[in-house]
């Protein structure tokens, strides 16, 4: 039979085999945006303005004026975002073919060691270890860091933010060539508000996560929930940008599907 894959696949979606988590936490003016050294132009928070509101100036209807940084809330990285990518073919998210924006996913625990310890490095000796334990992280995949760290959005401990910069959890620069050259991911998926670490700026190199991931057009998922609620190999990442002319990065739902246990 032609087609049987999406048939079935739309036969799983109807029945409950294959369920839909979001990832995405909501676009609000108070979700908190990443905060640069004050010496660097800075990340725009979501705002949002009335334009009407069935009333006066719309009697029938309600639509609101939005704006935004482009890496505001859950968002999508480019390779063009760093200037490591910035000759990368095809670098920006109006420009990145439609067969990248649905990918699997293996997802890392790290809530435990991040609960410990909000700087907890992933090296490459951790991953090689983590592989031992539950399998060789396969190919084209997102490789998504669960940390727990959605739970903390709406309160100071999201950012974390202390007088020495902040501080969250995040890969240094050998687990990132691990990931790109021997495991060939399509990116990395974090809940913090950078797939770099909060210290990463005192990395060798700085920022080892956009300058290695980006530099090998690879892309990047920030400010994601619910990683919890995903299996460890499995799930199916969907995550469209929008088509932004000349974009950097976009903010856009992130859902996964994943195989239900209950038919
Ligand atoms: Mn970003």
């Amino acid at each position: 039979m032609s087609n049987s894959l999406l048939s079935d696949l739309a036969g799983a979606l109807v029945s409950g085999r294959v369920q839909m988590v979001d990832l995405t936490n909501t676009l609000s003016p108070d979700f908190p945006v990443i905060v640069l050294p004050p010496e660097f132009g800075q990340c725009a928070p979501f705002r949002m303005e009335k334009v009407s509101r069935y009333d006066e100036n719309g009697p029938a209807w309600y639509w609101n004026n939005i704006s935004m940084n482009e890496h505001t809330g859950t968002h999508f990285d480019a390779p063009a975002h760093w200037v490591t990518g910035k000759d990368v073919p095809s670098n920006t998210v109006d420009a990145i073919p439609a067969r990248e924006f649905m990918a699997p996913a293996v997802v890392i625990d790290i809530s435990a060691e991040s609960a410990v310890d909000p700087d907890f490095v992933v090296t490459r000796e951790f991953l090689t270890k983590w592989e031992v334990e539950f399998g060789r992280i396969p190919p084209r995949h997102w490789i998504a860091l669960r940390t727990d760290w959605y739970k903390r959005v709406g309160t100071a401990d999201y950012v974390n933010m202390q007088e020495d910069g902040a501080h969250s959890p995040g890969p240094d620069a050998s687990a990132v060539e691990f990931m790109v050259h021997e495991r060939d991911c399509i990116g990395l998926a974090v809940e913090t508000v950078g797939t770099d670490a909060g210290q990463a700026m005192h990395f060798n190199p700085p920022l080892p996560a956009h300058s290695i991931l980006h530099g090998n057009g690879r892309f990047g998922l920030q400010c994601l929930t619910n990683l919890d609620k995903l299996p460890t190999f499995g799930a199916m990442i969907i995550a469209c940008p929008l088509k932004i002319e000349g974009g950097s990065g976009s903010p856009l739902r992130v859902v996964a599907m994943i195989e239900g246990k209950n038919v």
